[in-house]
C-alpha cells in the first residue's frame, strides 16, 4: 500500500483545489514558514478521521475551512481526498485503487466516503485499523510527537507497538465482545 494522491480543496490554506501526486520514493515538501506544508499533513490526518481539532492545531473543527484572505472570501466547505494503492490488498477492499473522501461545512455537516460512496467515520477509522497509517498509527510523527512519545507511561507507549505489530483490531474486537 502507498500514497498516490491527495486532493485538498478548502482546507485551511488552500483555497484553490491543489492535487499532489505522490511518485515512487520519498517526497520532501519545502517551503518558507506559514506556507501550507503542515496544513498538507494535518489534511491527511483528517482524511484519515482526526476527531480532534486541537491536534489540527485549531481551536474548533470549523477552524479547518478556509478563513478568507485579503482577496478571497471565506469557503463554505473543506474537502479531502486521499487516494492510496492498494494492489497488495493490504487494506481489506477488493480494490486495486482505495480513496476516502471526508466533506465538512460549516453549519457543522460532514461527509465521508470510501471509493465515492457514503460511509460511516467509523468505517474510515476500521479500514484503516492496523494498517500502520491510522489517525493514530505510527506512520504521521508531528512535531513535538516524539518528546511526547519519550515522555509517554509504558501502557501508552504499548499502544503505539501495538498499532505497529497489528494488534489492535484484535484487542477492539475483543473488548466489544466482552461488553456484549
Ligand atoms: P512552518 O515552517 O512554520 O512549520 P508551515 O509551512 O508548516 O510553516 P502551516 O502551519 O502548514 O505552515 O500553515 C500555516 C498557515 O495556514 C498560516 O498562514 C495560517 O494563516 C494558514 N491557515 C490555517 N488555517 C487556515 C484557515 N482556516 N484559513 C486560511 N488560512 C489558514
Ligand atoms: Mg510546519
Amino acid at each position: 500500500m502507498f500514497l498516490k494522491r491527495l486532493d485538498v480543496v478548502g482546507f485551511k490554506s488552500f483555497a484553490e483545489r491543489i492535487s499532489v501526486e505522490f511518485v515512487p520514493g520519498v517526497t520532501a515538501v519545502v517551503g518558507p514558514n506559514g506556507s501550507g506544508k503542515s496544513n498538507i499533513t494535518d489534511s491527511i490526518r483528517w482524511v484519515l478521521g482526526e476527531q480532534s481539532a486541537r491536534s489540527l492545531r485549531g481551536a474548533k473543527m470549523e477552524d479547518i475551512i478556509f478563513a478568507g484572505s485579503d482577496s478571497r472570501k471565506p469557503l463554505n466547505f473543506a474537502e479531502v481526498t486521499l487516494t492510496l494503492d492498494n494492489e497488495d490488498q493490504s487494506l481489506p477492499l477488493d480494490y486495486n485503487e482505495v480513496s476516502v473522501t471526508r466533506r465538512v461545512y460549516r453549519s457543522g455537516d460532514s461527509e465521508y466516503l470510501i471509493n465515492k460512496q457514503n460511509c460511516r467515520l467509523k468505517d474510515i477509522v476500521d479500514l484503516f485499523m492496523d494498517s500502520g497509517l491510522g489517525r493514530e498509527a505510527f506512520s504521521i510523527i508531528s512535531q513535538g510527537r516524539v518528546e511526547e512519545i519519550l515522555n509517554s507511561k509504558p501502557e501508552e507507549r504499548r499502544t503505539i507497538f501495538e498499532e505497529a505489530a497489528g494488534v489492535l483490531k484484535y484487542k477492539s474486537r475483543k473488548k466489544k465482545a466482552e461488553s456484549k
